[in-house]
């Protein structure tokens, strides 16, 4: 049956920075498709609030606060979930932000900073939740690329050399534990109405204008938009897809 393809019933997925924006629309995605959802960030209030949503709609969700970039952090997340659920099928690397300035503004500090949480939180995060995914036989990792893992845009370089890695380490981890029945992909949303990108549209006022003309569908995305491709990836209906990055993006990628 395809609709069994879908199902996650019995499947538990972390989503990195899952209490807000695009990582929001995963978490409602994961749950109404039956994963059990661990909503992993920093505002540990943020967090509860999705979990009490998920569980009033009869779901079950658990919040662990983490910092992405710091090891024993992500540690103590994988060590929660297993304890709490169990077990780990699925991994949301979603957590991520933004510096926007021209890279002769930029600072060490702030490159690090964002090359930190979006890139080498990805590899902590994918690398501490091996082991349960490599015991139970397989597992899912899905990671949040961007337009800017595709395209340069002059406010963003260390976002942009961060998401280009993100592709790039997708491909490295697909590798690496296709035999051990774990399938790594990555998502590349457009521009979405997130926190995000409010900030980008203050900062960088041709962005909002920009964006509606060079995408086809004529919209900025909504935070259901990610969701339904965070579903198949995180589900059977995907088990001969890995290391592929996929557009969200209402056609902003496919024409000059
Ligand atoms: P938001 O700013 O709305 O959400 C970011 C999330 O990441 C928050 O939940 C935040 O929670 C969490 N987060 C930030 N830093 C950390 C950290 N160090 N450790 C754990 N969690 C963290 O952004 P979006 O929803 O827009 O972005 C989500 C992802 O999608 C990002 O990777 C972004 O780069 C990507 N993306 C977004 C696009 C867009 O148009 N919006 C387009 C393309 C990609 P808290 O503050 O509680 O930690």
């Amino acid at each position: 049956m395809i609709d069994a393809s879908f199902d996650l019933s019995g499947k538990i997925a972390i989503v990195t920075g899952g209490n807000g924006g695009i990582g929001l629309g995963i978490v409602r995605g994961l749950a109404e498709a039956g994963a059990g959802v661990v909503v992993a960030a920093r505002n540990e209030e943020k967090s509860r609030r999705v979990v009490q949503e998920i569980q009033e709609g009869a779901g079950e969700a658990l919040a662990v606060s983490v910092d992405v970039g710091d090891e024993s952090s992500v540690e103590a997340l994988m060590q929660s979930t297993v304890e709490h659920f169990g077990r780990l099928d699925i991994l949301v690397n979603n957590a991520g932000i933004n510096i926007r300035k021209t890279p002769e503004k930029l600072t060490l500090p702030e490159w690090s900073e964002v090359l930190q949480v979006n890139l080498t939180g990805t590899f902590l995060c994918s690398q501490a939740a091996y082991p349960a995914m490599k015991s139970a036989g397989g597992g899912k990792i899905i990671n949040i690329g961007s337009m800017l893992s595709i395209f340069g845009a002059s406010f963003s370089p260390a976002y942009g050399a961060s998401k280009g890695g993100v592709v790039q380490l997708t491909k490295s981890l697909a590798s690496a534990w296709a035999a051990d029945g774990i399938q790594v992909n990555a998502i590349l949303p457009g521009f979405i109405d997130t926190d995000l990108t409010r900030q980008g549209r203050r900062d960088v006022p041709t962005l909002h204008e920009h964006v509606l003309k060079r995408t086809p569908a004529g919209r900025w995305g909504t935070l259901k938009d990610c969701a339904g491709t965070a579903v198949f990836l995180a589900s059977p209906a995907s088990d001969f897809v890995t290391g592929a990055a996929i557009p969200v993006d209402g056609g902003f990628s496919m024409q000059v």
